[in-house]
Order: structure tokens, then sequence, then C-alpha cells
């Protein structure tokens, strides 16, 4: 295997789909293989929205990484020395920022790989994935099953229940603690309930 199958210098790839869709298990896939190529260096980002991880180590089965969290994308910038590839998980949470990091890495001849929710529990762009998917060399869709009862259709959607009810177009994106039971679901299209949206 030579480095230049599993490294793109200059190349920003995206990984994107709705939650369950298994967008942190990719990534960590196409990372981890590096640690066989020798001489290659990368590092692991994910936002710092939950402080349970604090550089720690982010593992899916039998695959582990270890992961930097941060709170500025600008902090990316002060680990990079000699690294070949930069992978960022859950990028829908950082601002607009994080555009112009990116593009100094992939000028930097860094391969860059970013794991996203592409769309918000609306089925609305989330934050800057619209802006990184247009900019991507390389996107990769990635698809859970509709957790509606009986359907098992591709689901590309992130549905958002409140107290069991589907959550209404104007509830904040993020929502504090405390404002009701919040639960996630991957559905179809078809079954993806947004009151208030049309
Ligand atoms: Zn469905």
């Amino acid at each position: 295997m030579t480095k230049h199958n599993l490294i793109n210098p200059g190349v920003l790839e995206v990984i994107c789909g709705p939650m369950f869709s298994g967008k942190t298990f990719e990534l960590i896939h196409r990372v981890e293989k590096l640690k066989y190529l020798e001489g290659s260096k990368y590092l692991f980002f994910k936002p710092d929205k939950d402080t349970r991880t604090k550089n720690i180590k982010t593992r899916f089965n039998d695959l582990e990484v270890q992961c930097i969290t941060i709170k500025y994308p600008d902090e990316i910038l002060q680990n990079i020395n000699g690294c070949d590839l930069i992978a960022i998980d859950e990028a829908q949470f950082f601002q607009k920022d994080i555009i112009a990091i990116v593009e100094k890495l992939l000028k930097q001849d860094i391969n860059v790989i970013i794991a996203g929710l592409d769309l918000d529990y609306r089925g609305i762009p989330f934050n800057i994935m619209a802006d990184l998917l247009a900019m991507a060399d390389h996107i990769e869709k990635l698809f859970a099953t509709c957790f509606y009862p009986h359907c098992h259709r591709k689901a590309t959607r992130t549905q958002r229940l409140i107290n069991n009810k589907p959550s209404h177009y104007n509830d904040p994106i993020i929502i504090v603690e405390g404002a009701g039971k919040e639960i996630y679901e991957a559905r179809c299209i078809k079954h993806h309930e947004v009151p208030g949206k049309y």
C-alpha cells in the first residue's frame, strides 16, 4: 500500500448524512489505517461542545483514535506541524471561520477529511456544512435506516422529537438543557415531520 492510496494532499473530503448513519465510524475508519503508514501523521479534532471528552480516545467497535477537542477552529493551525491529514468530526457545530482554516490547510498540501450533519432537524443545511460541501473535492453521503415503524427505507433526515412530539420549525437548532426530553431519530423523507415548515 502506498502513501497515496490513503493521503490525498490538498484534497477536501466531506462525509455527511443524518444522525445514526455512521459518519464518525467512517471518519475513524478512514484515518486509523494511517497507523500502518510509516512516517505519516494525522490529527483528529472535534468541537468542544461535549465537555465529557478532552483529548481522549474516540472508539467505535475496535477502531480507536486519539481525539483533540477544540473550541475554535484556529486551534487546529497550532497543532498541524508535519501533518499529512487532518480529520474533523461534528463540523456542523463550528462557525464560519472554519472555512478559512480548511482552505489554509489545503494550501499546505494537507488532506482534510470532515464529517458532519449535512441537514439540521428541519431538513435545512446545517450552518457551515453547505459551504464545506460546496468546497469539497469528494463527498460521501451516508444513510441510516428509517426509524419509523415498519418503514426500513433509507433515512436521509434527522427527526427531532421533544416530549415525543416532532419539534417545530421555529424551535432552536441547539436546545438548551431542560427544555424538554429531546430524542433524535433517523427518518426517510416521507416520515420526516417538521410542523410549521410549510
Ligand atoms: Zn420512513
